[in-house]
């Protein structure tokens, strides 16, 4: 970046006037969002705003620049909406960009705080940098019905802000630069597009407020709905956690569901994981946790058979809980007929016996309660407490056990 001094007296001075400036971004206050990196960058980024978009040391006159990727140099410039250039800078060098408006527009959505653009190998990496209570605002609206009652999102905005800071400590997107990036792999985030009046003024209300066991900030992880019964983190992940107690929701309706496999789409999702276990023969639960979520099970083939475990089952055959049952339809019919068939020869060969019932199946259904992994709090388990009167205080303590409210 040219006029590194100039640069340098601006940074001075921001950290005196503007103690959440673009120099102090690495204040525990701030996340940084992933919004375009690796494989999603940019080779440009327009940016506008309702007021003058400042960047690096200059504060422009423009409301409207944008950022091209050099793929020669593998660095960026910056230009205003005539195509003038006014800066540029080199690979990996970032820019921060902010307007006096508090926010900034991109080509398809806008975003509270700030923006830092940076030029890598792959384009250019997009970062949003703003308030943790700005970010949850832009989460809410995507985890939970804006439409629902002011104390079930008052606890849905603590436990997303509380399930934020612990994930900012955790080493989800280390290597990346960011904390958390925009989809489900952390959190559904559309910016500012996206808020609706309520959940902001949950986030409001609540400002500040986390969960906490002891000096831990809790990961409050939630669900969309326990099937009536919430899960012990052991049962679904990893070892136990004094908060996430298994234990029956009286407050969540069970949803129910039903999803049907053939053995042959069994034996086509074991091979594209490189895995034969010749022709699938059944499908048996080994082991279930106390609410009746399969643990263990074991898919069973004519050359061998393949385990599965607590939610890994869930993910393979692609199901909304691990709440469930099998029945299989074709167990019944084949029984019968081999049943049948070894009567018949008994008989003829005059020592009759009492035929096996065992055979294999071809159709197996999965019959299932609940969606999500059912560990901490349920979603509409919230609402419906919510509905009933509860306060938010009240719903998280239900399901985040031990845990406390405080202020991050
Ligand atoms: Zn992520």
């Amino acid at each position: 970046m040219r006029k590194n001094i100039a640069k340098f007296i601006f940074i001075l001075s921001a950290l005196f006037l503007f103690p959440f400036s673009s120099a102090n971004a690495q204040s525990a206050d701030l996340i940084r969002v992933g919004i375009y990196y690796g494989t999603t960058s940019k080779a440009s980024v327009a940016l506008n705003a309702e007021g003058t978009i400042a960047f690096a040391d200059d504060y422009s006159s423009y409301n409207s620049v944008k950022a091209e990727y050099n793929s020669e140099s593998g660095g960026m410039s910056v230009y205003n909406a005539e195509n003038v250039l006014l800066a540029e800078f080199s690979k990996n060098e970032p820019c921060v960009f902010s307007s006096d408006c508090g926010w900034l527009g991109t080509d398809s959505l806008s975003y509270r705080g700030q923006i830092e653009i940076t030029a890598v190998s792959s384009g250019l990496k997009v970062i949003n940098i703003l308030s943790l209570d700005d970010y949850i605002c832009g989460v809410l609206p995507n985890e939970i019905y804006p439409s629902w009652g002011e104390e079930a999102l008052k606890a849905a905005a603590v436990a997303a802000r509380s399930f934020t800071a612990a994930k900012v400590k955790s080493t989800n997107h280390s290597g990346d630069g960011f904390d958390v990036c925009t989809t489900t792999h952390c959190q559904v985030y559309r910016g500012m597009g996206t808020e609706k009046a309520s959940t902001n003024k949950a986030v409001q209300d609540t400002a500040g407020e986390i969960l906490k066991y002891g000096n831990t900030i809790v990961s409050a992880v939630y669900s969309a709905n326990s099937g009536g019964y919430t899960e012990g983190s052991e049962n679904v992940w990893y070892a136990s956690t004094p908060y996430y107690v298994s234990k029956p929701d009286p407050y969540t309706e069970p949803n129910t569901w039903t999803v049907t496999y053939t053995s042959k789409e069994v034996e086509q999702k074991l091979s594209r994981l490189g895995k034969s276990i010749g022709k699938v023969q059944n499908i048996r639960i080994d082991e279930t946790a106390p609410s009746g979520r399969a643990t263990k099970l074991t898919i069973v083939g004519s050359d061998g058979n393949y385990t599965l475990t607590k939610d890994g089952i869930r993910s393979f055959f692609e199901l909304k809980s691990t709440l469930f049952t099998i029945t299989s339809n074709g167990e019944v019919v084949k029984s019968l007929i081999a049943a049948i068939i070894e009567m018949e020869n008994s008989v003829e060969s005059g020592a009759f016996k009492i035929p096996s019932l065992s055979g294999s199946a071809d159709v197996f259904n999965f019959n299932g309660k609940g969606y999500g992994h059912g560990v901490g709090m349920s979603q509409w388990g919230c609402k419906n407490m919510a509905d009933m009167g509860f306060n938010y205080r009240e719903i998280l303590s239900f399901y985040f056990e031990r845990t406390s409210i405080e202020q991050l």
